[in-house]
């Protein structure tokens, strides 16, 4: 017999992805339609606040009219050249994004992934051409719990099963050592001169939001630095006034360097969540040892994604999003503890700026983490879990004050539903 129930807007949508599309993720139950500023809405007009922002690339907030505005302005002109020949964008936002975080040259990518990828690649093009490594003897070093993107060349370099499983064989030459473990580093750069660079998170957002000792940065650079080993951060999540600075590893205008990377990726919120957009930062004698032809990305550095990426990044800038991310952060985290007195439910709260995440108590495996993300959802905000039973709470950064306590309340309100 035919089913009578008739299927709501979104649950129509769900099963035309769910029948077409790859299940490569599997998403909340929320089909959403449009965005503007902390909000978006479904299909049947319910408004939430999006406590994800898009993994943090839209920083601006959703459809922030002036990076849409140097969207349309600029598609109207001209969207892709390639690399084969010039354009007036690429040199404007390259002089732009090398001055404002204090690099030689950049090297501009789509996602975030792809900029990682070219980091790798630069990474070992340096070691064999400038540090004198043997061919094809070159190491990277990575964290344990990283999260850097999807490629087999990256997840080469994950230790997430999930991640990881049937998708082998494997790209050689990465190293793991426990992240915020600056001893453990050290005993690897004595035993193996082979080492190339350190690949690491300010922040490991993936994993839980893993917020580090405040020496750990430094030390680590000090070290690369000793052993001649590049200091490369991927700030893709973390980047653009996510943690209350422009970046979470170092300070743009400030004179001290003691955290400052080698390399520096950088990815998301740099384009506001309009385009990807991606780059890679670094000095002359890395960034050169790559030579025409020898690495490429057709949509690489189109002038349309410059634009874009400019636009965006004078928004942070102009709108103060670093400083608003930080006072914001410490109010969010008080009322996430004062909740966490008055709710069972919270095992820890943690974070830097807006980029916070609680722990929920219960199993990695619980589904307790996703229902309270449902719950959220009926409330009104939209979060999802990370790694099981942890729960990642980064709103646009043009959030208010008053917007912050509002949500606070949704969030204690859903959570009270599981006492
Ligand atoms: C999201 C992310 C990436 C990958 O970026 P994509 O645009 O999804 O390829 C890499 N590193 C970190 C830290 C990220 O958060």
């Amino acid at each position: 017999m035919e089913n009578l129930a008739k299927l709501s807007k979104s649950e129509e949508l769900i099963e035309k992805e769910n029948k077409y599309g790859a299940h490569n993720y599997h998403p909340l139950p929320v089909v959403l339609e449009k965005g503007e500023g902390v909000f978006v809405w479904d299909v049947e007009g319910k408004r939430y606040y999006d406590f994800l922002s898009a993994y943090s690339a839209v920083n601006q907030g959703h459809c922030h009219p002036r990076i849409i505005n140097a969207l349309k302005q600029q598609a109207e002109k001209l969207t892709l050249t390639s690399r084969a020949f010039y354009n007036n964008k690429l040199g404007d936002f390259e002089e732009f994004i090398c001055n404002l975080f204090g690099f030689d040259k950049a090297l501009i990518m789509n996602s975030g992934v792809e900029a990682v990828e070219s980091a790798m690649k630069l990474c070992r093009k340096w070691a064999y051409q400038v540090k004198g490594i043997p061919t094809n003897q070159a190491k990277i070093v990575f964290a344990k719990g990283n999260f850097h993107g999807r490629t087999i060349s990256v997840i080469s370099a994950s230790d997430d099963e999930s991640a990881r499983k049937d998708f082998g064989p494997f790209v050689e030459g990465m190293v793991h050592v426990p992240y915020n473990d600056v001893e453990a580093f050290e005993s690897l750069l004595k035993e193996d001169n082979n080492i190339a660079g350190f690949i690491v998170e300010p922040i490991q957002g993936e994993a839980g939001v893993v917020v580090p000792d405040s020496d750990y940065l430094p030390r680590i650079k000090a070290l690369c630095k000793a052993y001649n080993v590049l200091f490369i951060v991927d700030e893709i999540q973390t980047g653009i006034a996510r943690t209350g600075s422009m970046l979470a590893s170092y300070e743009v205008n400030s004179e001290d360097k003691s955290s400052k990377p080698d390399v520096l990726i950088l990815g998301k919120a740099i384009s506001g969540g309009v385009l990807p957009v991606s780059a890679v930062l670094a000095s002359d004698e890395i960034m050169l040892t790559i030579k025409p032809g020898e690495h490429g990305s057709t949509y690489g550095g189109n002038p349309l994604a410059c634009a874009v990426a400019q636009e965006a990044l004078q928004v942070v800038i102009d709108e103060k999003l670093a400083e608003n991310a930080g006072r914001l952060g410490e109010i969010f985290r008080a009322g996430l503890e004062d909740i966490a007195k008055r709710v069972g439910l919270i095992n820890l709260v943690r974070g830097k700026g807006l980029l916070n995440a609680i722990v929920i108590n219960s199993d990695e495996d619980s589904d307790l983490a996703w229902n309270i993300c449902v719950k959220f959802k009926e409330n009104g905000l939209l979060a999802k879990p990370t790694h099981g039973n942890k729960i990642r709470l980064a709103p646009p950064l043009v959030i208010t004050e008053e917007q912050i306590r509002e949500s606070l309340a949704i969030i204690e309100k859903s959570l009270l539903e599981f006492a």
